[in-house]
């Protein structure tokens, strides 16, 4: 087997970028938006790069008022046919998303890993089959909704803004559940990653989805604003808790629906008597997945005082074998940040700290937009490190000596997403869970995601859930049908009807 595993250079040739670059090609490289079923003509806008090489991978338009303007009203003029088509009707489509999605993986995983910068084996095997995992999902609870939920009605046309971290799957934990239930969406990716978005439209058209009923418009934020006062029932956002706020604020008292996944500084308590070495690789995928870029990253580590030093010696020494390089080799653990105003970002608030042990991973690591895995240790609980998002693929951590002590840590931050807690003790860990302020915990486990579980935060990390039922029926309104009860029979004077 070695032999044969040297021989192979196993899991050491790029992806080949082919097919995205010829898709890209013949799009004329260039985009407009996806409004009422058709690509608009392309328009002045902005470049969209590949972070691992600064290489200019299309040039995309920045919608302007009537854009917005009209991706709206296409998707109004076309909501009232669409929940009319009922949800087996909705559920065929959606079934034929998921299908085109499947046979299209690899360009997708392609496009989504040259715009982002994420590793290949990534997107390839979580990003994207997560993305598919949700449209059949929703077509199968698009099926249901006749029978499940008959007292609710569709809201109606949603606007919906994502963010750069996982571009396809955070349009898919959006647009499935409001198709699914009848809405039409106006959609905005991050201006960093909008290619697989201007893809999915480009399938849609195949999978047979009326005109109208998604309409992506591309830009940066000042086209979240126009979506944000449009003439819309919803806004579902996720990005950074700053932004929710001032779209809280501007949706505050104009009956929109919405719902807010926002930021979050996850702990990442290890007790004791926790597998050591398993609760390392937990790690590896809490912090360094996707470059540390996930909202829901365990990026505040805490440690028990007696295993702190044997933990750190494990920790340190699985960093400096991760590999950090070109994100279309499949052996690659940590891929390009997704811009270089992030890169800076990242680096000015971990050189603002002069607190704690620094360890940065050993490895080699690329010229350009790359950052090493880097842990702080020694932190306290009130460093600005241990309170504030830095987003990259950066570890904070500290000590406890007890479980209240621990539970006190993990809840001394303004946010609440997620939590993981390793420990062999089921009982400890069925007492700390509940007692977390987070939207979801994970026992010995991390980043466990299921189409079929609501996903989203307390605090400030937001409001609201995605997936699961919780999701399904944020795209939904509570609808009482009563009527006169007419033609009755009579009734006897025991109570009785008449026969
Ligand atoms: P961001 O808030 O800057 O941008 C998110 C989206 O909002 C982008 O499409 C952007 O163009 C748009 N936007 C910017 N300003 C806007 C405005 N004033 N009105 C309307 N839209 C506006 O966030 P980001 O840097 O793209 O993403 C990183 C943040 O997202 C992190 O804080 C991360 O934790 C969070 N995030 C949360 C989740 C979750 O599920 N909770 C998932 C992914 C990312």
């Amino acid at each position: 087997v070695k032999e044969i595993f040297e021989s192979m250079e196993y899991g050491t040739a790029p992806e080949s970028a082919a097919e995205a670059l010829a898709w890209l090609v013949d799009q004329g490289d260039r985009f407009g938006h996806f409004i009422d079923g058709a690509f608009t003509d392309p328009q002045d806008g902005f470049d969209s790069r590949n972070p691992a090489t600064g290489e200019v991978l299309a040039k995309l338009s920045q919608a302007t008022q009537s854009d917005v303007d009209a991706a709206v009203a296409a998707a109004r003029k076309a909501q009232p046919k669409w929940a009319k088509l009922g949800g087996h009707g909705r559920a065929k489509v959606l079934y034929a998303l998921a299908r085109l999605l499947q046979k299209h993986a690899r360009l997708f995983a392609v496009l989504e890993t040259l715009d982002n910068g994420k590793p290949i084996r990534e997107s390839r095997d979580i990003d994207i089959p997560l993305a598919q995992r949700h449209f059949y999902y929703h077509a199968g609870m698009a099926q249901l909704m006749d029978s499940e939920l008959p007292d609710r009605e569709a809201l109606g046309v949603c606007g919906q803004i994502i963010p750069w971290n996982f571009p396809l799957l955070m349009l898919a934990w959006k647009v499935a559940p409001a198709l699914a239930m009848g809405n039409t969406v106006v959609l905005k990716p991050a201006e960093y990653t909008s290619l697989t978005a201007l893809l999915f439209a480009d399938i849609s058209r195949q999978a047979g989805l009326p005109a109208g009923v998604l309409n992506i418009v591309t830009g940066d934020g000042a086209v979240g604003e126009m979506i944000t006062a449009a003439d819309v029932d919803k806004i579902a956002f996720t990005g950074s808790t700053e932004v929710g706020r001032k779209i809280r604020a501007a949706t505050a008292g104009s009956g929109k629906a919405l719902t807010l996944e926002l930021g979050g500084k996850s702990p990442y308590i290890v007790f004791d008597d926790a597998d050591l070495d398993s609760a390392v690789e937990g790690l590896v995928d809490a912090i360094w997945f996707n470059q540390g870029q996930v909202c829901c990253a365990g990026s505040r580590l805490l440690v028990q005082e007696p295993v702190a030093d044997t933990f750190y010696a494990k920790l340190t020494a699985r960093m400096d074998k991760l590999r950090v390089g070109d994100p279309l080799d499949k052996s690659i653990d940590v891929g390009a940040v997704v811009d270089p105003v992030q890169l800076r970002t990242i680096t000015q608030m971990v050189d603002a700290n002069t607190e704690g042990t620094r360890h940065v991973a050993a490895c080699d690591v690329p010229e350009g937009c790359y950052y090493p895995p880097t842990l702080i240790r020694d932190l306290s609980p009130a460093d600005a490190l241990m309170q504030e998002e830095i987003f990259g693929p950066v570890l904070v951590s500290t000590t406890f000596r007890t479980p209240s002590e621990a539970v006190e840590i993990a809840n001394n931050s303004r946010y609440g997403l997620a939590a993981t807690v390793w420990t062999e003790n089921v009982n400890l860990a069925l007492d700390i869970a509940p007692k977390l302020a987070a939207g979801v915990v994970w026992v010995n486990a991390t980043n466990l995601f299921d189409a079929a579980a609501g996903f989203g935060g307390v605090r400030e990390s937001g409001f609201g859930r995605e997936g699961g039922w919780e999701g399904l029926t944020a795209y939904t309104r509570p609808k009482t049908k009563a009527k006169p009860i007419k033609d009755t029979a009579p009734f006897t004077g025991n109570g009785a009807p008449e026969p």
